[in-house]
């Protein structure tokens, strides 16, 4: 019976093994490059998504690129400094501190200059949510509660430190400080566990919509003397408002915001690069049918709030397209 079982098994190990060998030698045509996203329930993830979806489309580019979620932009600079991510989604204040060394820990005299700007896309705003059962109305009323600073790794846990600093406060002054997953973040959220939680992210973000469908939640705004004081330290933000109902019964709220934006690492090729982004402005219908945020990216504004040199194949796209000299 056994020996039977080997015999039968045979023909199928066979099988098996071509079945491993063929797709491979077949995927080797395609260079595979990453994308370092971000939150599952965020917007990076939904616009790589895209973007690896019109890259394959293109025949000639040869490329295949898979996207990896991640905390987000502090942890996607560190990928792209080691070399084990291609491209990566992060926020422009993140991409500054990244390059040049400064203001965060993860950064400080540890530059990530093998990095280059593609393009900037759409406003990240910090929104702070809060469960309505809390009654905090400002991030100073933060004060003594329970709070999720945003994801391990986050370009968010950058921006709510600086918030709470703005308005007087440090991560001791909070009952409890957490670091944890957006998603479980929203979860928490939504059961009371914790107060408030930070997302810097696009407008109209999975994670935002599914805690206000909720009822349970709300925003608070950044504005005033604080934010102005928060924009002159930190110029990477900007003051947006977040129309009434954007968020199932939310007032309207202005606060800060960043700009998420695109990077690949310098030693990419220039022509790898230069093609992959002809391919995105090529085909924005589809890039900007992913997400509203997505709508953002246009070739006239795909260079401001650039903080960082351009990848040189970028730069030769924009050269081409006569948007930059
Ligand atoms: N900007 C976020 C961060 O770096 C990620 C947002 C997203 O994935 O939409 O913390």
């Amino acid at each position: 019976m056994k020996c039977r079982n080997r015999v039968l098994l045979l023909p199928l190990v066979v099988i098996f093994g071509l079945a491993l060998v063929v797709p491979a030698s077949l995927a080797q045509q395609r260079r595979l490059v990453s994308i370092a996203s971000g939150w599952v329930v965020g917007v990076y993830y939904p616009l790589a998504g895209a973007m690896s979806r019109i890259v394959y489309k293109v025949k000639d580019l040869n490329l295949r690129a898979t996207v990896e979620s991640s905390g987000a932009s502090v942890a996607n600079a560190q990928l792209i400094g080691t070399g084990d991510a291609d491209f990566a989604l992060l926020q422009n204040d993140i991409a500054f501190y990244a390059y040049n060394g400064v203001t965060l820990s993860a950064f400080k005299d540890k530059p990530i200059k093998n990095m280059g700007a593609v393009f900037t896309i759409y406003p990240e705003l910090v929104h702070v949510v809060v469960t309505k059962a809390s009654g905090v109305k400002t991030v100073r009323d933060l004060r003594g509660r329970k709070v999720v600073l945003g994801p391990q790794g986050s370009g968010t846990e950058a921006n709510a430190l600086q918030l709470l600093e703005a308005y007087g406060l440090q991560e001791s002054d909070l009952g409890k400080a957490e670091r944890i997953d957006a998603a479980a973040a929203a979860d928490q959220l939504k059961d009371g566990r914790v107060d408030a939680a930070f997302f810097t992210t696009g407008m109209g973000s999975a994670v935002i919509l599914d805690m206000f469908i909720s009822g349970k939640a709300a925003l608070v705004p950044v504005a005033g003397s604080e934010a102005e004081a928060m924009k002159k330290k930190y110029p990477f933000y900007t003051s947006v408002t977040v129309p009434a109902n954007t968020y199932k019964d939310q007032s309207e709220a202005t606060t800060v915001a960043v700009m998420a934006m695109m990077v690949a690492r310098s030693d990419l090729p220039e022509d790898l690069v230069y093609r992959f982004t002809k391919a995105i402005f090529d085909d924005l219908k589809q890039f900007h049918a992913a997400h509203s945020a997505a709508t953002h990216l246009t070739l006239e504004t795909a260079l401001s709030g650039n903080p960082i040199p351009l990848h040189p194949g970028a730069a030769k796209f924009y050269k081409e397209k006569g948007i930059l000299r």
